[in-house]
């Protein structure tokens, strides 16, 4: 019986740099960022807080605010038709 070599499996830290989805800003998915993928705690407690308010406010209320300024209303978009 031989004894295979260990597999090269996962490269030793392999700091791999991901976009934070709360700040959007590079941060580091690595064992050694504990906030992962966030980069820093701030942004992995804001993102845990919006989360938290957004489903309160999608169980409560769907269209708490209205409709934003997004599409411009009727008015001079169209010409007339005869
Ligand atoms: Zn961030």
């Amino acid at each position: 019986m031989t004894r295979e070599p260990p597999p090269p499996s996962t490269p030793p830290t392999k700091a791999h740099v991901v976009r934070c989805p709360g700040c959007g800003g590079p941060s580091r998915y690595a064992p050694d960022n504990p906030f992962r993928p966030f980069c820093s705690e701030r942004c992995k407690l804001a993102d845990l807080g919006a989360w938290a308010n957004e489903e309160f406010r999608v169980g409560a209320v769907e269209d708490a605010d209205g409709p934003l300024d997004d599409a411009p209303e009727s008015g001079s978009a169209r010409p007339p038709r005869h």
